[in-house]
């Protein structure tokens, strides 16, 4: 699909630094706020972001049949509720009005519509009805399979042939920077004949990349794989913290819960589909062949760099982790297909994030859990040793696609590891 504003040869009139996130070809969708304004929808550009609702307002967006106020919201579900199609107008549009040699916006129509970066607040961009987390890195669950059962066979027999995944909890899915509390809860130490109740002495990241749905369904229905992409509008980053001493208590029979609920962190811009559009790539190959409705022709894996940052407090933050979104085994359309193929229906500003995403080498890994091997072999950060988060470190994950010069980046995912309350 070619798409005027994915062009690499586009220039905005606004300033965008080198090596941003935020070139004119990504144009992401987010809700920020400011000391004048009440929550409101923009898009980023460089450093700055474009107040969408002063753009719909004074006319810039006519034409494209648009439902007044749909940008003067809390939240983008309405907005996204519109389609991928309505979603690539405007961003076709808001690309057109920012290119260089565009001068529809005037100097006092620019000094209004743009609002830096370093003057906002931004926030949750979705009401999350459903949250879904899956576990669709071959790596990752070979590497829990071999610590928490069985080195031998690490992947249990379903793994090949459906993407695994168990429901999430929505309530408690905050945007970037919000502060998390160690969570408190019950562990068995190994070495105890009975369970204690304590703040959690494993507290881990995971890194994942989490997709947004723009459709409705009807229960009892299903969409396939082959039309799945339609309903996701976008991507962010997606920091799934996990307490490993409460979850590998807890977690048999049912799956994790409160070793996972307690915060999950989302990062502020959907960058949508299209702008990634030119970074698709083909996945590792499905054998055994999978089943017919998991079946999906062409490229549906996207090659994002991923890395992970530790920083305990006061001091530089560290590389930890570099990975690729691409190494996951199962890909979004696949997920999605498998997760309506019972009847179960999805709902606008879903999200549904990947599971934990390791690449093959150990620098790859996205848990600390894999990266210090259940705290066997400490990380060293800035001569501290590591091997779960202490109080007060901060997490920073980043993620972008390059090629041919034009960068599509994510903005930061962050978060701070409060004592337990
Ligand atoms: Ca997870």
């Amino acid at each position: 699909m070619k798409l005027a504003a994915n062009d690499r040869s586009l220039k905005s009139w606004v300033h965008v630094p080198k090596g941003s996130d935020f070139p004119i070809q990504n144009l992401p969708f987010g809700i920020f706020k400011t000391k004048y304004l009440s929550a409101v929808a923009g898009v980023a550009i460089g450093n700055h972001v474009l107040d969408l609702v002063y753009l719909h307002e004074h006319g810039y967006l006519d034409g494209l049949g648009l439902p007044p106020g749909i940008f003067n919201q809390k939240y983008l579900n309405d907005f996204l509720a519109l389609g991928r199609r309505k979603g690539r107008e405007v961003r076709e549009r808001v690309s057109e009005l920012l290119q260089h040699n565009n001068h529809e916006l005037n100097a006092a129509a620019r000094e209004i519509a743009l609002v830096p970066m370093s003057e906002v607040q931004l926030l949750l961009p979705l009401r999350i009805p459903n949250y879904t987390d899956f576990y669709s890195s071959e790596e990752h669950a070979t590497n829990v399979g071999s610590m928490f059962r069985d080195p031998k066979n690490a992947l249990l027999p379903n793994w090949k042939h459906l993407p695994v995944g168990y429901h999430g909890r929505a309530s408690s899915i905050v945007v970037s920077g919000t502060p998390i509390h160690r969570p408190k809860g019950q562990v068995k130490p190994p070495d105890a004949e009975l369970p204690v109740y304590c703040p959690s002495r494993k507290l881990d990241f995971e890194l994942e990349v989490a997709f947004a749905t723009c459709t409705k369904t009807t229960l009892g229905t299903s969409l396939s794989a082959r039309d799945a992409e339609e309903s996701i509008f976008g991507l962010m980053l997606f920091n799934d913290w996990s307490a490993r001493d409460i979850q590998q208590w807890e977690y048999v029979p049912l799956g994790p819960f409160l070793g996972k609920n307690f915060g999950s962190t989302l990062s502020p811009w959907i960058v949508t589909l299209d702008a990634l559009e030119p970074f698709r790539t083909a996945g590792p190959e499905q054998f055994p062949h999978v089943l017919p409705y998991l079946s999906v022709e062409g490229n549906h894996h996207f090659d994002i760099a991923l890395e992970v940052l530790l920083q305990a407090k006061g001091e530089a933050a560290v590389s930890v982790c570099r990975t690729n979104f691409k190494y996951l085994y199962w890909n979004m359309a696949q997920q999605l297909a498998h997760h309506t193929v019972n009847g179960c229906n999805i709902e606008v500003g879903d999200i549904y994030a990947s599971g934990t995403i390791s690449g093959p080498s150990p620098g790859s890994f996205g848990s600390l859990l894999e990266l210090t091997w259940n705290g066997q072999r400490p990380l060293h950060v800035n001569g501290h040793q590591r091997t779960f988060l202490e109080d007060h470190d901060s997490v920073i994950m980043r993620g972008h696609a390059e090629k041919n010069g034009v960068r599509i980046g994510f903005g930061d995912c962050t978060g701070t590891i409060l004592p337990a309350s």
